[in-house]
């Protein structure tokens, strides 16, 4: 299946609904989580519909494998955090609450906890912030 109707992350592939975009090309789409585990938490997505890693096709793959690389280097040369966290979850036993292929890149500072997701929602400005000095680093 390319596309689900009902899914959250295809309707945002597909500019139904709003995200903060950070980076896009053909294959795939990076935009800001919006209950982040930590400032600069982003989401890299395949356009394409698959639910999980499991019926990702290779092309796909690859794309967004080269996507979170790209992504993590403007995240590391942006927010200069202590590490990065790549995260990814596969059925709902394992911990995905959205069922469209995407890989979490999660800057983390030393001493702090941080896991996999987010408590609460962030405030739009401060995404926005942060989504552009991710792109900007992106495009250094
Ligand atoms: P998971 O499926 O557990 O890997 O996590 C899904 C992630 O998507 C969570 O971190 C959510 O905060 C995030 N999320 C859900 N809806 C949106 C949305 N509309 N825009 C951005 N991030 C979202
Ligand atoms: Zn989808």
């Amino acid at each position: 299946m390319s596309e689900s109707s009902d899914c959250i992350f295809c309707k945002i592939a597909r500019g139904e609904i709003p995200s903060v975009k950070v980076y896009e090309d053909e294959h795939t789409l990076t935009f800001m989580d919006v209950r982040p585990a930590s400032p600069g938490h982003a989401l890299v997505i395949s356009k394409a519909h698959a639910a999980n890693l499991l019926e990702m096709t290779e092309v796909d793959l690859q794309a967004v494998t080269l996507t979170v690389q790209r992504v993590a280097r403007a995240v590391q040369k942006a927010l200069a955090p202590d590490g990065i966290r790549i995260s990814q979850f596969n059925g709902a036993a394992a911990g995905q609450t959205v069922f469209h292929y995407h890989v979490h890149v999660i800057p983390v500072q030393e001493g702090q906890h941080t896991g996999s997701h987010g408590r609460s929602s962030a405030d739009p400005q401060q995404l926005a912030l942060l989504a552009a000095q991710i792109r900007a680093a992106l495009g250094s």
